[in-house]
């Protein structure tokens, strides 16, 4: 039973509209090969040196050659590798563009079979398959290892998520990871049930990054600005806590619909709840998960 509330919907359906035009890609610098750009849609990862250019994401397709422009100014080097955290369109919406430009696609297998065919997207409606130009080329399950630049970079699968194709990378030497959306900073996460994501699965994947990093480990999240361990920590234990609260109300016998009147979301509101996704309208999507043994 789907039961997610037409609010949500219409918040998530607008979320989309942006005008390509007045964007702006701003780097930032966070070592001397390693920078986030940041425009519109998710976080990108640039990992710039002499053997070539590698990319985590790529945001929406009428900002590649934007995209493309920026990271030039840093290194006017060939983009040899794009990366998808994910499939979703904000992260994944300029493949054919780099394609084009000659950089390899790589992501989860998930990625691959999932932009073959027809999905649902967050809005609720039918998505056709992707163009056969955006399909990953390299696709892995669990780890793929880099050697790139001096650098050792290593693709995790840790666990369904945001999504069931979600990939976390990790710059070894330089102590950097890119979560994509299995971490973000807008507020509650979406937890996108239609593409295999789950809540337990989000909170295992938090917690097997937590067991990646440091203290000192710089953290690329989905969205938003960068991120430290106690960050990660902080969200995993609200998402937790969240999901605790929500199984407990199920097992004493509450029905779904009742679950966003219990309050569970109370504390958090000042922290998460300014958001696009609403902390009522996130115990559903945890109800649901729940219910559907996820
Ligand atoms: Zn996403």
């Amino acid at each position: 039973m789907r039961f997610l509330p037409a609010l949500l919907l219409i918040s998530l359906s607008s979320f989309a509209q942006t005008n390509y035009d007045t964007v702006r890609i701003r780097p930032v610098k966070i070592t001397d090969q390693i920078y986030m750009l940041q425009g519109a849609g998710g976080n990108i990862g640039v990992f710039l040196g002499k053997e070539g250019t590698l990319m985590i994401d790529n945001q929406f397709a009428p900002l590649s050659n934007k995209i493309n422009g920026a990271i030039k100014t840093l290194d006017p080097g060939e983009i040899r590798f794009a990366i998808n955290t994910h499939l979703h369109g904000d992260h994944s919406g300029g493949n054919e563009n780099f394609k084009r430009m000659g950089a390899t696609l790589v992501a989860h297998d998930h990625v691959r079979e999932r932009m073959m065919k027809e999905t649902v997207n967050r809005a609720g409606n039918k998505v056709p398959p992707r163009n056969a130009d955006a399909w990953p080329l390299i696709t892995f399950a669990d780890k793929l290892n880099f050697h790139l630049n001096e650098e050792d970079i290593v693709l995790h699968h840790l666990d369904r998520g945001h999504t069931d194709g979600d990939v976390i990378i990790q710059f070894t030497k330089a102590n950097v990871v890119h979560t994509g959306d299995a971490f973000v900073r807008y507020g509650y996460p979406f937890i996108d049930l239609n593409s295999g994501g789950s809540v337990n699965g989000f909170v295992s994947t938090l917690d097997k990054i937590l067991s990646l990093v440091d203290e000192n480990t710089k953290i690329i999240p989905g969205h938003g600005e960068l991120a430290s361990k106690a960050d990660v920590k902080k969200l995993r234990d609200a998402i937790a806590d969240i999901r605790d609260q929500v199984a407990a109300a199920l097992k004493k016998g509450k029905k779904p619909e009742d679950i966003p009147a219990l309050g569970i979301t109370d504390k958090y509101e000042a922290e998460y709840g300014r958001g696009f996704v609403k902390g009522k309208d996130f115990v559903l999507v945890v109800t649901e998960s729940l219910r559907g043994g996820m």
